[in-house]
């Protein structure tokens, strides 16, 4: 397991996940840039209000904050020890309304990939291939995380009905 972290660790955490154009975004978009990929930002007109949209590869992707969308098992989220029931509940409308906005989009034919944080903290430029080559070839939605071996992993998005 992990360490426990820090109040000021962990709220410092808190307040920039939430943020647009944090680094780790901004590492991954350069990424895609400098290979060609061109995007919009923010597309507050598509479900969800996609980090980065693709429309020439019909495809969004989204930037998630470990903490904030839940990504289970991984590090970076750990349920606060003080008010538990609420963020429990906060967090689990977090999910519910991702995997209704994924849903949302794929019935309007976009393709869909998630890119978790700690995947770019891992290994930004790993991140970035991993999304490229979905990208060039991928047919079913992804989710790119890291490990703490600094590695990038791709899988298929969990069903969430
Ligand atoms: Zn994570």
């Amino acid at each position: 397991m992990v360490d426990v972290m820090s109040v000021e660790k962990r709220s410092a955490l808190m307040s920039r996940v939430g943020a647009k154009n944090t680094a780790p975004e901004i590492a991954v978009r350069q990424r895609l840039w400098q290979s060609g990929f061109r995007y919009r930002l923010h597309d507050s007109k598509l479900p969800g209000k996609p980090d980065l949209i693709l429309p020439k590869w019909h495809a969004v992707i989204f930037v998630h904050g470990c903490f904030w969308h839940q990504h289970e098992g991984c590090p970076y989220f750990r349920l606060p020890a003080t008010r538990t029931e609420f963020w429990v509940e906060k967090l689990r409308r977090n999910k519910q309304r991702d995997d209704e906005v994924t849903t949302s989009l794929l019935e309007k034919g976009w393709r869909v990939a998630v890119v978790w944080e700690c995947a770019i903290r891992a290994n930004a430029e790993s991140a970035g291939d991993l999304l490229m080559k979905w990208l060039r070839r991928g047919s079913t939605p992804i989710e790119v995380w890291g490990d703490k071996a600094k590695t990038c992993h791709s899988s298929p998005i969990r069903a969430s009905t």
